[in-house]
């Protein structure tokens, strides 16, 4: 039994460790690192300059950052004009509201620098973040980070020099206010139609991880570009999925109008800085920067170098592993994977020999009912903790967004003790074991047959899972099977804590019910080195995590309105 518990918590450890560098950006970099690398520390210099006040469209201090820009453009060699277009009627009526006053137009200032490569007449490379803030919040974040990692880019790739094709800047106005300064771009601006490629820089939170998650349609040659070139990667085609069915926009909402191969970086860690008065320069996450922008720099090295930009193709399967490398493969393997865990748990399963022997038979069934209690008790109690601790119509969406660390540990604590509910009150039989997998299986196959790139977060754990239940059995290996077991499970659980942890941040105030489908995987990868828990430690472990996560509900109700949320 110890060696169970032993096996447990070294998995469990792995599991933590890989997790925490997968959603922790690689850290920032001084000034002392190689020219032609990105560094935060240089960037660091126009975020303070930039984000010194709050510049939101029309303002004095928004005219202000936008000659600061023109010369910094200018001074880096770039060809810049500035291109005047009015605001949309709809989002002067938002500029009046913050303001208080009471204006019938509004000029708006695109920003925009090119710098020339071999050959203009190729399809050029476009950068793209807004200038513009928010009312009250200097957005050292929003977007003062995308505007300065562009710049330490273009630094950096003008080391080297002569690419192939031009590269465009465009610094938007009105993001704010309705995507105004891209819209106009996109639809009135001639230079719009010399451009092929596009990655945006946007921020949703102060730090954090900057992650890749959206991309033009037909990402399979783009994608394979960017696994390819970018070093340390955050990107996945689940968040792609997630993303397209969420009502978000950014300025490349009206490029990908345009046949244009497409990328879009942001980040959302620390969530509470979301368009905060509180976000200066000082509050922004250094390393969050240096992650957005040696990514933008790798991509967009690799897209000026390039004979040809990436053609459309099938989109792509693709994920960072703990931010190392983006595996990347056509959807399609996802039915092999599954193929695989169907013939890898077959051959696990026990065959009963005697006919009375109706326990074992049922145990597969029986298995199956304990996930299906996991996911349907599990998702309805996150919903109801997630309503006590105030979610809701009346609710501020910035003060739910800086309760997301509150909310996580709510969900962590209810997922413990909906484990030990389900899975740790009596050892499971080896067949038991794999039933608990069906479920799980069977939503693979729904969601490889509906949503083939999101999957691969449930086929891969499925096959995984299989294939440690079949090894356990085997009698080759000795130990070895042994540590590789644990390290196969290992992989699996960090890889969902940290989908845990992202999805937390992305809908987490709006659906934390969505966890449960990780932990659930969690839970399941787990569950072949599971030791018996007696039933008193097991009540007493439930009572905790139940008991914590109602706590933790009611903290997050009765907390005051964060400090944080926006001035408007
Ligand atoms: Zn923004």
């Amino acid at each position: 039994m110890t060696r169970k518990w032993i096996s447990l918590l070294i998995t469990i450890l792995i599991a933590v460790l890989l997790a925490v560098i997968a959603t922790k950006p690689p850290g920032p970099k001084g000034d002392q690192i190689s020219a032609d690398m990105f560094s935060s520390g240089r960037a660091m210099a126009d975020v303070r300059v930039i984000a010194a006040k709050p510049h939101p469209t029309g303002s004095a201090e928004n005219a202000k950052v936008r000659s600061y820009l023109r010369d910094r453009m200018e001074a880096m060699g770039l060809e810049v004009v500035v291109s005047q277009s009015k605001l949309q009627p709809r989002s002067l009526k938002r500029l009046n509201q913050w303001s208080g006053e009471n204006k019938t137009e509004q000029d708006i200032f695109n920003v925009i620098g090119t710098l020339r490569g071999k050959d203009s007449s190729k399809p050029a490379i476009l950068l793209m973040a807004h200038h513009d803030t928010v009312w009250g919040s200097p957005g050292a974040a929003d977007d003062t980070i995308g505007i300065a990692a562009i710049f330490e880019i273009v630094r950096a790739l003008k080391i080297q020099g002569n690419y192939e094709r031009d590269l465009i800047v465009l610094l938007t106005d009105g993001e704010e206010l309705g995507l105004s300064g891209a819209v106009n771009f996109f639809s009135d601006n001639p230079m719009s139609n010399r451009v092929g490629a596009i990655i945006n820089f946007e921020a949703r939170g102060g730090g954090g991880t900057a992650n890749m998650f959206q991309t033009s349609a037909g990402n399979g040659n783009a994608m394979r570009l960017f696994a390819r070139s970018v070093k340390r990667p955050s990107a996945s085609s689940l968040s792609t999925f997630v993303y397209s069915v969420l009502p978000n926009d950014t300025d490349l909402t009206p490029a990908l109008k345009k046949d244009y191969v497409a990328y879009n970086i942001a980040n959302i860690g620390r969530a509470e800085y979301y368009h905060s008065p509180k976000i200066t320069p000082n509050a922004l996450e250094q390393a969050t920067l240096q992650h957005m922008g040696s990514q933008g720099l790798d991509l967009t090295r690799a897209l000026l170098s390039v004979q040809a930009l990436p053609e459309k193709r099938a989109d792509a399967t693709f994920f960072d592993v703990f931010g190392f490398f983006t595996l990347i493969y056509s959807p399609f393997w996802g039915w092999v994977f599954l193929a695989l865990a169907l013939v890898l748990g077959m051959l696990s399963l026990e065959r009963t020999e005697a006919r009375t022997d109706l326990g074992r038979k049922t145990d597969l069934a029986k298995g199956a009912v304990r996930m299906m209690l996991f996911l349907g008790i599990g998702a309805v109690l996150l919903y109801g903790l997630n309503w006590v601790s105030g979610a809701g119509r009346a609710a501020d969406y910035y003060d739910r967004l800086a309760a997301i660390s509150k909310l996580e540990v709510m969900a962590a604590f209810l997922c413990f003790g909906m484990i030990v509910l389900i899975f740790g009150r009596r050892t499971l039989s080896s067949n038991e074991k794999l039933g608990a997998a069906l479920p799980i299986f069977i939503l693979a196959i729904a969601g490889q047959a509906l949503a083939p790139t999101a999957t691969y977060f449930m086929s891969i754990p499925i096959m995984i899972f299989c294939a440690v239940i079949w090894l356990s059995k085997q009698r080759f290996g000795g130990k070895l099977t042994g540590v590789m077991t644990i390290i196969l499970a290992a992989v699996v659980a960090g890889y969902m804590l940290g989908l845990g942890h992202l999805l937390m941040l992305g809908i987490g105030p709006d659906m934390p019910s969505a966890v449960i489908l990780p932990a659930a995987i969690f839970a399941l990868i787990l569950l072949p080195n599971f030791p018996a828990i007696s039933r008193r430690s097991a009540s007493l472990m439930l009572s905790i995590g139940f008991g914590l996560s109602l706590v933790m509900a009611l903290w997050i109700r009765l907390d005051p309105i964060a400090a944080t949320i926006p001035v408007y």
